[in-house]
């Protein structure tokens, strides 16, 4: 697999490159800076703002072009490679087109940056620039209009906040991230079938709650639905269902409800004879009473939701005395892991984080903190 780290000035893209290096098999790989370079990525590191790239070291490779750098990576992709060298559109174009490639930006408080900063100016024995020339410099760099790395960051399929204060809190943090995990690269079925359950959610037009569910049947998708009003009735979100755009709560008056379930859809799509055996039927949310009956009675052997609903107990009674099997299985949250917390947030992560930050003044006084942590 290939990683690639986007981030600004001392988010800490080269301690999370060397601790794959170090801990994972990774070897770095680097894209050599040349006319067609970004200037703001050159001068970032440049002498009025020092060195937050080290230069390459004995062993690294590196490659003229992102095509040459592709090209060589592909032969090998088997192995582990990791480059900090994402810095604009057709890098990342190129890099995406491949299904060994994770792109992860790395982004982390001003402030902290600062801090890091100072703390290199002073291991190498140089005067930091003012915090406002640092401010103005990082503004550039990230937010530049067409340049600006901001734009690379919503492109990553795995966003990191990085403010952690020590490289071992980091390493904590990264532990239990696991970057290299495969499912990163290539989802599960189980993470595959229930993001297209989020998928048909979205389109649902009931203004209740958002609901998506699909039959599979030996990996196969045979059904999908989503709740809403019935074909040719005007959309729930339109004022089809009086009972659902008035403002009672989840679960009353049901009975006066027009809405079909997800679940009801997809069954009535697939039909029973198409159902068969081994049919399995991922719902975002766990079904209704109603909605478990009538997926015991067409067959379906498992059922497999995100998040609960207020019946999850009912539903499992029944499920269990009609032989389906009934588990929860929740995708990988999206969106930013924060590093600080000690543990990621990130649900394939195991457990939730509970430190809390620590001290700044004490972790400006540590010796960790002295210590360069880009
Ligand atoms: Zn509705
Ligand atoms: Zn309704
Ligand atoms: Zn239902």
């Amino acid at each position: 697999m290939l990683i690639g780290l986007c981030g600004g000035i001392c988010v800490g893209k080269t301690s999370i490159a060397s601790y794959l290096i170090d801990k994972h098999q990774f070897k770095r790989i680097h894209l050599a800076r040349t006319a067609t370079t970004p200037p703001v990525e050159k001068s970032a590191s440049n002498a009025r703002v020092p060195s937050v790239e080290p230069s390459p070291t004995k062993g690294d490779i590196s490659f003229p072009d992102v095509d040459s750098l592709l090209e060589f990576v592909t032969l090998r992709w088997r192995e582990r490679w990791v480059t900090t060298d994402i810095w604009d559109d057709k890098v990342v174009d190129t890099l995406l087109r491949r299904p060994f490639f994770l792109l992860v930006s790395v982004d982390a408080p001003v402030s902290v940056r600062w801090q890091r900063f100072k703390a290199r100016c002073a291991t190498n024995q140089l005067t930091p620039p003012t915090l406002e020339d640092f401010v103005l410099r990082n503004d550039t760099h990230l937010y530049a209009t067409g340049t600006g790395l901001e734009a690379l960051f919503q492109r990553a399929q795995l966003k990191l906040l990085n403010s952690t204060t020590s490289l071992s809190s980091l390493h904590d943090s990264l532990k239990s991230l696991n970057l290299p995990n495969g499912a990163r690269l290539r989802p599960s079925w189980d993470q595959y079938f229930m993001q297209l359950a989020d998928l048909a959610a979205h389109r649902s037009n009931c203004m209740k709650r958002r609901v998506g569910c699909v039959v599979v049947r030996e990996k196969r998708v045979i059904s999908t639905g989503y709740n809403g009003t019935p074909r040719g009735m005007t959309n729930c979100n339109e004022g089809g269902c009086p009972r659902c755009n008035n403002a009672s709560r989840a679960g009353v008056d049901l009975s006066t409800c027009l809405c079909l379930h997800a679940e009801e859809n997809a069954l009535l799509e697939a039909g029973r004879d198409r159902i068969g055996e081994k049919s399995i039927l991922y719902c975002n949310t766990c079904p209704c009473l109603t909605c478990s009956v009538k997926i015991t009675q067409v067959g379906i052997s498992e059922v497999v939701y995100n998040q609960g609903y207020m019946v999850d107990t009912k539903t499992a009674e029944i499920f269990a005395e009609s032989g389906v099997k009934l588990r929860q299985f929740s995708p990988p949250r999206e969106g930013l892991v924060d590093l600080s917390l000690g543990q990621s947030v990130n649900a394939t992560a195991g457990a939730e984080g509970g430190r809390k930050v620590e001290d700044v003044r004490e972790i400006l006084n540590s010796d960790n903190f002295l210590r360069p942590v880009q």
